[in-house]
């Protein structure tokens, strides 16, 4: 499996957005913990939520409510499983693997 899309934003310095950089702090802590040898995202991941306005802007966005790429139910975010490599967002039911290919993270 190729690296997901992640790994390659943070490599080229790209701005991340709220759930770009919740999928790579999602993917750090599962199977991405061992994959990202230089610390890129890392980095990118902190540096993004360390400038984030509020006291805990992270749980802030996983309280946020988004819509199931299958279904279009609605959910929080935190019930979600969100895709690293192309940012779509699943319910439970309907994401262990993403359309694209990739497995998400959540
Ligand atoms: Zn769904
Ligand atoms: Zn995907």
């Amino acid at each position: 499996m190729d690296l997901p899309h992640i790994v390659a934003l943070a490599r080229m310095g790209a701005e991340l957005d709220p759930l770009q950089a919740t999928a790579g702090r999602l993917w750090l802590a599962g199977p991405g913990a061992a994959l990202d040898e230089a610390g890129h995202l890392r980095r990118a991941v902190d540096a993004f939520w360390s400038c984030q306005p509020g006291a805990d802007p992270y749980w802030d966005f996983m309280a946020t409510r988004m819509d199931c790429d299958g279904c279009g139910e609605i959910f929080k975010v935190e019930n979600m499983a969100i895709c690293p490599n192309c940012f779509r967002t699943w319910c439970y039911r309907h994401g262990r693997t993403c359309r694209c290919g990739h497995a998400t993270v959540g």
